[in-house]
């Protein structure tokens, strides 16, 4: 070590599922096998050029005020950032800043972990069951604050909002933040909670039902007094976050909800077709809620098989990690893509 790097901060930092360049059936990082709206391929084509002089609006007030009106909130209660990732990583700034530690699932996005040794947050993953059940009761214990994605990654399985709702009425004095990048594929979001728990924040991603990984918008949706703070942090950092064309954009998403939900009962009627074909082929599936599955074949090994699809151009996602490295996590591809995932899988497993 360089004497100078004695004052320098270390982090050992998330690692991002693989983005090859090339042409690959790419099922690894959950991403939607569908374009965005035509209303948004609309906006890119009619952008003028000349409004990139100018800085963007610092409050988004376009692409809050669109989301606000979707949701049927007031706009005081959004906050928009660069992907889920931003929202998510100014949340843990700004609401995780107490001396106990925060509460997060053992099996959960491994982002949490590496938001929470950046800021120094002190944490503590709660046990799943063997399923990978959530169990409420782990919220329980005195904690700085509690983070659960619903439906939680990469296990895909959906967390009940009365369970949700009983972690909440356990834990009024702390912020409880429930990350909804994939609620889009289940059934009842928290956002039905907003009402009665001023310490809930909400956090949704354009990466995945909405086809825009590639834009990087997410946005959270809670209180005016944590949107409050939330901006507070944000504006003590970046304030000029989300660019001026992903603000029209996202608009232009929003607006198009038909299409979306087009897209969504497609990607759900494709997921229930491959897991049945799973099944067949001697895989535990998991209950998904998602555009993903969580598989475990019954003989082949995980690493292996994910190898194998690899040195075909098929790209999973495989963690050595335990519990969980018996499984693969496939996102949901076109119904070809997913075709040709299961010729592969028959002539392996042969
Ligand atoms: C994909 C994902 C995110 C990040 O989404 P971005 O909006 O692309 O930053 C956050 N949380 C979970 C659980 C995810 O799966």
């Amino acid at each position: 070590m360089k004497s100078f790097e004695a004052n320098i901060k270390k982090v050992v930092p998330y690692t991002p599922g693989e983005q090859p360049q090339n042409k690959v059936i790419k099922l690894n990082t959950n991403e939607n096998p569908y374009p965005p709206s035509k209303e948004v391929e609309k906006v890119l084509h009619n952008f003028d050029v000349d409004v990139l002089r100018l800085y963007p609006d610092p409050t988004i007030k376009e692409l809050v005020d669109t989301i606000a009106d979707y949701h049927g909130v007031d706009p005081e209660q959004v906050f928009a950032g660069v992907g889920s990732d931003e929202v998510l990583a100014l949340s843990f700034l700004t609401f995780f800043h107490g001396k106990k530690p925060i509460l997060f699932p053992k099996v959960t996005y491994s982002f949490y972990k590496v938001w929470a040794d950046l800021y120094d947050i002190p944490y503590k993953c709660t046990e799943l069951d063997e399923n990978f059940v959530i169990e409420k009761e782990d919220f329980y214990e005195d904690n700085g604050g509690i983070i659960i994605p619903n439906p939680n990654a990469p296990t895909s399985l959906y967390m009940e909002l009365s369970e949700i709702e009983d972690i909440l009425k356990h834990n009024q004095d702390v912020v409880v933040i429930i990350d909804e990048a994939y609620i889009d594929y289940a059934k009842e979001s928290a956002l039905k909670l907003l009402d009665r728990y001023e310490n809930l924040l909400v956090i949704r991603t354009f990466s995945k039902s909405r086809s825009m990984a590639g834009m990087r918008i997410g946005y959270g949706i809670g209180s005016k007094v944590l949107i409050k703070h939330l901006n507070n942090t944000k504006h003590s950092f970046n304030s000029y976050t989300l660019n001026a064309v992903s603000i029209q954009c996202g608009k232009a998403s929003i607006e198009d909800d038909a299409y979306f939900k087009e897209m969504i009962a497609r990607v759900i009627e494709t997921r229930e077709q491959v897991k049945m074909e799973l099944k067949s082929l001697g895989f535990t599936v998991l209950d998904s809620s998602t555009n993903f599955l969580f598989v475990k074949h019954k003989e082949a090994n995980a690493k292996k098989l994910f190898e194998a699809l690899k040195a075909k151009d098929i790209y999973v996602r495989h963690w050595m990690d335990e519990p969980v490295s018996d499984y693969l996590r496939i996102s949901i591809g076109t119904n070809e893509e997913m075709e040709k995932l299961i010729k592969f899988m028959k002539e392996y497993l042969n």
